[in-house]
């Protein structure tokens, strides 16, 4: 359920023409949907309503301030990384109490400024990490909250490279170690026991893998309490994928996956901490550019576009599969044809889409990736001294940008000689 539709022939954002948008803030450029954020968001939490729970939006779906606050607003918490998404949440002044800490390398930076916020909940994913968090809190007289990240094993069946369930990924403490490890931060000062954590990967659409790693939780919380531990929450992580394809990707609705978890964790009287990340984002946003070239080679042909690699790197770094729809409505009876639609930059893995159906484009014309609103704009760069692609929020019949373009100047002005080097005269 998204809001990108064609209306008079145009493909909109909610009420407003993406060739409007183009024609006044340039392309590329990304174009987010308030209403499908907000829908998004909605559902997935009123699929909770019932028991005590906190969605934490992870926010390196998508970290730009305006969807951060229209999600905050709504009623989100935070999932974040790192001490730089810290300061994204804070600067919306989103209370610690809103907030969990997730990711294998935290610094000691990141651990004082988390407490100095005083977050809900540390996710530590290694004995070392757990360590240092104790000796951190201790210097700073502060006590830190904790979960431990469980790898319950799991194969989530997606990605390799954004599968994390594993024995063999780097997330996590193993299953096997899970009970040693939480004795073991029992014991220590600085340090309070409060949940158990887990996430098996991204873009799951089957509530299998889930339900397995859950049992094993359910299982841990039990033996964990009868060793005198307290956990109040349980933190199921992310992953519910997102119709990429709208075929044979098309996940469980958040009903039935909460009536799952209900189904193995209920018992327990936890409270659920949930981070989704790419299911509240993913289709909020599409990434819109223009057709420079159409190259003919040997039977190939190369729709040449202003997107590149650097704009949007989800097709070449997990070979995703992004619809790419023409801006002006085709007729419905135009010839498809197959093509490559690929970008400038001077690599052979710049592309959005390969031996690809499409409807005629000619040079000019305005194209949209679909389905890029989640980990899109987050990797975006200035690779071939590129321009930073800008964001847009669209939100009924008004569209703001929310992060403009940083043009070929302003990437360059960042840039500074040596001390000891001279400009030419
Ligand atoms: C990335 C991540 C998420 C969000 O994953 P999605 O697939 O986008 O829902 C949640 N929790 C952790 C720890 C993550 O690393």
């Amino acid at each position: 359920m998204d809001f990108f539709d064609y209306k008079d022939g145009v493909l909109h954002a909610e009420d407003v023409s993406l060739a409007r948008i183009a024609d006044e803030v340039g392309t590329p450029f990304y174009a987010y949907s308030a209403a499908t954020l907000t829908r998004h968001f909605q559902v997935f939490d009123a699929a909770f309503s019932k028991w005590p729970h906190l969605v934490c939006y992870a926010m390196k779906a998508n970290s730009n301030q305006a969807v951060l606050k229209l999600l905050t607003d709504l009623g989100a918490g935070l999932d974040i990384v790192s001490g730089g998404e810290l300061a994204r949440a804070k600067a919306l002044e989103v209370p610690g109490g809103r907030i969990v800490f997730s990711g294998v390398g935290k610094t000691d930076e990141e651990m004082r400024a988390a407490l100095d916020h005083g977050i809900r909940c540390f996710n530590v994913e290694s004995v070392p990490e757990l360590h240092r968090l104790s000796e951190v809190a201790q210097e700073m007289g502060k006590t830190a909250p904790v979960s431990i990240r469980v790898n319950p094993d799991v194969d989530a069946g997606t990605h390799e490279k954004i599968n994390t369930g594993r024995k063999a990924d780097k997330f996590g403490i193993s299953y096997a170690r899970a009970r040693q490890v939480y004795a073991e931060a029992a014991a220590l000062p600085g340090i309070a026991v409060r949940g158990v954590d887990m996430h098996i990967g991204s873009q799951i659409t089957t509530l299998a893998p889930f339900e397995a790693a859950f049992g094993r939780m359910a299982a841990l919380v039990e033996d964990l309490r009868k060793a005198g531990i307290a956990i109040r929450h349980v933190d199921l992580g992310g992953g519910l994928g997102v119709p990429y394809h709208g075929d044979n990707d098309i996940p469980p609705p958040p009903e039935e996956y909460a009536a799952m978890v209900e189904r193995v964790l209920g018992s327990l009287d936890v409270e659920y901490v949930i981070e989704p990340g790419r299911l509240i984002a993913g289709n909020a946003g599409v990434l819109v550019g223009r057709v420079i070239y159409v190259k003919r080679e040997e039977g190939h042909t190369f729709i040449i576009t202003d997107l590149g690699m650097n704009d949007l790197i989800r097709p070449t770094l997990y070979e995703a599969f992004h619809h790419i729809r023409p801006v002006k409505e085709p007729a419905p009876d135009a010839p498809l044809a197959q093509a490559d639609v690929v970008g400038p930059v001077c690599e052979t893995g710049d592309y959005m889409a390969r031996a690809r159906m499409l409807p005629p484009l000619a040079r000019g014309d305005l194209v949209a990736v679909m389905t890029a609103g989640a980990y899109g704009a987050v990797q975006s760069g200035t690779y071939n001294t590129r321009p930073l692609v800008p964001e847009v929020l669209v939100r009924g019949g008004d569209f703001a940008v929310v992060r403009p373009r940083l043009d070929a100047e302003q990437i360059v002005a960042l840039d500074k000689l040596a001390p000891w080097q001279v400009r030419n005269p």
